[in-house]
């Protein structure tokens, strides 16, 4: 009899996952849940080009209809799964319907956090997580004179860049003292902070928004109030406070949750015949310090290259996800990428030219490569990636050296080391 694969969450993670699953031979059913409207779509532009309207919604899905048709890869819009009953072996829809699984996976994937102070639910704040907000977001940013974006973050900046695009007066919000300070290195915040101010963007760093209010005698202006008392007006909040994964489903059915749904290196959950990838799950990477936490990744990199061990596990094939962590963010005319970790980095080397906005940084914990990014400079990231990838030996010198041949060395290692993703 044909078994059946039942997957929750229809975006990144869950189309790859089932797309492997169907690589890797398995012929069964495949159901992908997900409750969204919308075929499963690329969630980057939403703070990017849809935004600033130059990528329209028809360039967003991930992958065309023919793919589901061929590949035999059922997908259910606005189907929402409610819970999980494992003895059965049934997820339960949210009309009541009951479906069979033989395998499950949870890609479920994260939601925003809102903003937790009085004011929080005027109708001038956006969020940025699906593309009903980014519809929402853009509709609005036809029409705003004045932003205030709350959050320093990727997806803060890349909205302060796209509005600012989009003639927008923008001001960022940010309660830490630098920019991107959980993921970047305090000299690429200084880059792309004076980036933005190149652009007219006005930051106000180490405080905390604490009201938010209707002026109802000033145009339909908010006022957005910071604890130290100053009021900042516009008529668009933008909130990028970061996101919460989904979990409910999986805590309720009793799998292990441990700041995301717990996965081992397969991506198996604490019920091995369920597994999950992606935002919503947690792990300890290959790349952390022994003794690390667990944490959750939140890139398409993670999503798919997860998705693709867990489809691998589901099939009986599993090992161990290793993949080489890569990002990347537009912002007005700076293209950033980013490949490895550069946490307890002890020096870098820069390669390029800071002055024309083509450079990249080269991390190295004592004399090891550890993470590199990349400003306008695509094939240094390419070649980061190899070199990464496959633990090279470079030194900060031949890193920033011009002359030194970085693909070669990037091919060389390419054709002797075992890959280690
Ligand atoms: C505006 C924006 C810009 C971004 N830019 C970048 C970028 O430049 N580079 C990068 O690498 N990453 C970027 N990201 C992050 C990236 O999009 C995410 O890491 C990626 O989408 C994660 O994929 P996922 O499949 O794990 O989860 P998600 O994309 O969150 O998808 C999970 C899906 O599951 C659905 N779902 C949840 N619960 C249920 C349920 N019970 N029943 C049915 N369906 C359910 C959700 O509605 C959602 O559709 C960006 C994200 C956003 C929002």
């Amino acid at each position: 009899m044909k078994r059946t694969l039942v997957t929750i969450g229809a975006s990144y993670a869950g189309v790859q996952l089932a797309a492997s699953a169907r690589e890797l031979g398995f012929d069964g059913s495949i159901l992908l849940l997900g409750d969204e409207p919308d075929a499963p779509y690329q969630r980057p532009p939403l703070s990017k080009g849809f935004l600033t309207g130059s990528v329209a919604a028809e360039r967003l899905p991930l992958r065309a209809q023919a793919f589901f048709d061929e590949e035999r890869i059922q997908w259910m819009p606005s189907t929402r799964a409610v819970a999980i009953d494992r003895e059965r072996r049934q997820v339960e829809l949210h009309d009541g319907t009951r479906v069979d699984y033989d395998h499950l996976a949870l890609t479920t994937g994260a939601r925003v956090r809102k903003l937790d102070c009085p004011g929080a639910t005027l109708a001038a704040v956006h969020y940025l997580r699906d593309l009903r907000d980014a519809r929402r977001l853009a509709d609005t940013a036809r029409s705003a004179r004045r932003a205030v974006v709350i959050g320093g973050g990727y997806i803060g900046l890349e909205a302060a860049a796209s509005l600012r695009q989009k003639g927008v007066d923008v001001s960022v919000v940010e309660t830490e003292q630098r920019l991107l300070a959980r993921v970047a290195s305090p000299w690429v915040s200084d880059f792309i902070l004076q980036a933005h101010r190149e652009h007219g963007v006005r930051f106000e760093f180490g405080r905390k928004v604490v009201r938010l209010r209707d002026t109802h005698d000033m145009h339909d202006m908010v006022s957005v109030e910071l604890e130290d008392g100053t009021c900042l007006l516009c008529d668009l909040v933008v909130v990028g406070i970061g996101v919460i994964p989904n979990t409910e489903l999986a805590a309720d059915c009793g799998l292990k949750v441990a700041g995301g749904i717990a996965v081992d290196t397969c991506a198996r959950t604490s019920d091995p015949s369920i597994v999950a990838a992606g935002d919503c799950a947690s792990f300890v990477p290959h790349w952390a310090p022994e003794g690390a936490p667990a944490c959750r990744i939140e890139s398409v990199q993670n999503a798919n290259d997860m998705a693709r061990k867990a489809a691998s596990t589901l099939v009986g094939r599993a090992e161990p996800y290793r993949a080489l962590p890569w990002f990347w963010s537009d912002q007005y005319d700076l293209k950033l990428q980013m490949a490895g970790v550069n946490a307890g980095f002890t020096g870098f080397a820069v390669r390029g030219r800071v002055e024309e906005r083509k450079f990249s940084l080269f991390y190295f914990r004592d004399d090891m490569l550890i993470a590199v990014d990349s400003i306008n400079r695509p094939q240094d990231h390419m070649l980061a990636r190899k070199l990464l990838a496959n633990r090279v030996r470079i030194s900060a010198q031949q890193a920033g050296d011009p002359a030194f041949d970085l693909k070669v060395l990037a091919n060389r290692s390419e054709a002797v080391a075992p890959r280690t993703a």
